[in-house]
C-alpha cells in the first residue's frame, strides 16, 4: 500500500492510473484510506481534472439492457419488460465505448454515446417524445420554473441573459443527472406550483393542459405576472411565453418564428428510424 501511495503521489502517474478507471472507481479508490484521499479527492480541482480523463463506467447501457429505471417505461406493451423494441437487437449488441466518453453537461463525468441518456425511439405522440423541455404537444406544463424578482436577478446573472437551447436529443447528459433533473422538477411542481383560485393579478399563472397553474419562487414569494419563464433544466429564459397553440401544436417563439412541438429532427429526418411507433396495447396481465 505504501508503494502505491508513493507512486500515486506523482501527478503524472496518478493521471495515467485515472485513464484506466471510471470516475466512480477513482472516487472509491480515494476513500480507501486517508493518504489516498489527500492525493485524489482533497483538491476538487485535481479530482475534476482526473475525471476528465477517466473512463465511462458503463452504467447507462447496463440500465438500458436490464430495462431498469427510465428504461422500464412501458412494461405492459409486450407482457415483459421493454423499452427500445425498435432497436432491441442493436441494444443487446452494443458495448460501452469506455474510452470514447464526453463530459456530461451537468456533472462533467465522462459518459459514452450508448450510456448517455437520450430517448432512442419515438414514443407515441403526446407522450414523451418532445424535443424541447417545455414545448409539449399536449399543452401540459412541465420543466418550467419561475422566480421572484430578487431571485430571478441572480439567476439571470448566472445564465448571462441567454435563452434556453435545450434539445433532449442532442444534449449530452448522464443517466444519474437525468434522474436528478426529474427529481428537481417533481419537487418544484409539488411544492411551488398550485392549481386553484390564483388570478393573474396576484402573480405568475401559466396554462397547464386545460387548467391554470400558479407558480411560486422556491423562496416562497410569488413571481410577477409578466416575469421570466425559465427552463428547469438549464435555468435560462424560455423562448416562448405560450408553449403551444392548442389546435396546431405550434408555438410562437420569441426569436425564431414558430416551432412544431411534434417535430424531432433526429427521428423525422432519419430514414432508418421507424416513423410509426410500435402501438401501445392494452395492459397484458402476466401469469403469476
Ligand atoms: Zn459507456
Ligand atoms: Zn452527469
Ligand atoms: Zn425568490
Ligand atoms: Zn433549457
Amino acid at each position: 500500500m505504501f508503494d502505491l501511495i508513493l507512486l500515486l503521489s506523482q501527478y503524472q502517474l496518478l493521471e495515467l492510473t485515472a485513464k484506466h478507471l471510471s470516475t466512480i472507481d477513482l472516487y472509491h479508490t480515494a476513500l480507501a484510506c486517508s493518504d489516498l484521499y489527500e492525493i485524489i479527492l482533497k483538491s476538487k480541482n485535481i479530482f475534476k481534472r482526473l475525471s476528465r480523463v477517466s473512463l465511462c463506467d458503463g452504467s447507462g447501457l447496463k440500465a438500458r439492457q436490464s430495462f431498469s429505471g427510465l428504461y422500464n417505461g412501458c412494461p405492459y406493451r409486450f407482457g415483459r419488460p421493454s423499452y427500445e423494441e425498435e432497436i432491441e437487437v442493436r441494444v443487446f449488441n452494443a458495448k460501452c465505448d469506455e474510452k470514447g466518453g464526453l463530459p456530461c453537461i451537468k456533472c462533467g463525468i465522462n459518459v459514452c454515446e450508448e450510456c448517455r441518456y437520450v430517448p432512442r425511439v419515438r414514443d407515441d405522440p403526446g407522450y414523451m417524445s418532445t424535443r424541447r423541455p417545455h414545448l409539449r404537444p399536449d399543452y401540459s406544463s412541465v420543466n418550467i420554473i419561475c422566480y421572484c424578482n430578487a431571485c430571478d436577478k441572480n439567476v439571470e446573472e448566472r445564465t448571462r441573459g441567454r435563452l434556453c437551447e435545450c434539445d433532449q436529443y442532442t444534449r449530452w447528459i448522464c443517466l444519474r443527472c437525468r434522474y436528478k433533473e426529474i427529481e428537481e422538477s417533481v419537487w418544484y411542481y409539488k411544492n411551488f406550483t398550485k392549481y386553484g383560485d390564483y388570478t393573474e393579478e396576484d402573480g405568475m399563472v401559466l396554462g397547464d393542459h386545460q387548467h391554470d397553474r400558479a407558480f411560486f419562487c422556491p423562496c416562497g414569494v410569488r413571481p410577477p405576472r409578466m416575469g421570466n419563464i425559465r427552463c428547469l433544466w438549464c435555468k435560462r429564459k424560455h423562448r416562448t411565453r405560450m408553449y403551444t397553440n392548442w389546435n396546431g401544436n405550434v408555438a410562437k417563439t420569441l426569436d425564431f418564428g414558430t416551432e412544431d412541438a411534434n417535430y424531432i429532427p433526429e427521428f423525422d429526418n432519419n430514414p432508418d428510424i421507424p416513423q410509426t411507433p410500435l402501438t401501445w396495447g392494452p395492459p397484458i396481465l402476466l401469469q403469476s
